[in-house]
């Protein structure tokens, strides 16, 4: 029996017309058929947020890739809605795999529980599908897809081979470099690390303050095993993640706490 060509659904948070999903529908060019649903407006650092107060439409979108036509929709509505609504509505058969991205910015350390580009590859490892999200590591405006899209694609030539473990999704994070300065995929754990935010404050035409989030990242964290050490040394970071959110390490000190009564005061 002939096996059917692997199905990819595509999604992203920078939006359907952003320049990185059109090099993630080129990265996976011939790997299997494809299907877009990605966001009609951006929703950037909207982490893993659902629309359920509003409805949530999908409209078929013209969108070509280096083949050719590829089916697409432009979706009202977060990351994580787009491949819930994809998965139940508009993918024809159960995909293989689930990419997001290429994400214009980095999602290393501490930014992939804001990352929207995440989420939709989280939704989709919740959904028991192998998933991948892709991040360009590159601050602020333009740069070049190219060798993110390259390397893109040998990520998901492997996982399209070789599975991943049921619930674990790869978080991957490429350099800003030429594809000849990349030195190769490393797998590698996500970098402590925080955000000194600091709001500026101004004051509308009404006289009232409003405020605007700025930050510093700070790296917290001098592993040479870390996302963040991977990129800023010309190594594609491949970091394994899941939605489980458990903290195991602490399970154990914490196995006495389980008592019957409410306020807990015959705890002993
Ligand atoms: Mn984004």
């Amino acid at each position: 029996m002939k096996k059917e060509r692997p199905l990819i659904l595509i999604s992203n948070d920078d939006g359907i017309e952003a320049p990185g999903i059109l090099s993630l529908v080129a990265a996976m060019d011939g790997l299997g058929d494809i299907v877009v649903a990605a966001p009609l407006h951006e929703q950037s650092a909207v982490g893993h947020a659902i629309t359920m107060r509003d409805p949530v439409r999908a409209r078929p979108w013209p969108f070509r890739g280096p083949s050719g036509h590829v089916t697409a929709y432009a979706v009202s509505g977060t990351p994580a809605d787009c491949v819930k609504l994809a998965m139940d509505k508009l993918v024809p058969r159960q995909p293989d795999l689930v990419v997001s991205g290429i994400n214009h910015g980095p999602n290393t350390a501490v930014n992939v529980i804001y990352s929207g580009t995440v989420s939709a590859a989280t939704e989709a490892a919740i959904l028991g599908i192998p998933a991948i999200a892709f991040s360009y590591c590159k601050w602020g405006s333009g740069g070049d897809f190219e060798a993110s899209g390259r390397m893109a694609r040998s990520v998901a030539k492997r996982v399209l081979e070789g599975g991943l473990q049921p619930g674990i999704l790869l978080n991957v994070n490429i350099p800003d470099l030429p594809l000849a300065d990349i030195k190769g995929c490393m797998i590698t754990r996500q970098a402590r690390s925080k955000w000194e935010e600091s709001f500026a404050e101004r004051m509308d035409p009404f006289d009232r303050p409003y405020y605007w989030l700025s930050g510093k990242f700070v790296n917290l964290d001098s592993g040479e095993n870390t996302d963040l050490w991977a990129v800023d040394n010309g190594w594609v970071s491949i970091t394994p993640i899941q939605h489980d959110l458990t903290a195991y390490s602490a399970l154990e000190g914490l196995e006495n706490w389980r008592w019957g009564d409410p306020a807990g005061e015959n705890n002993t």
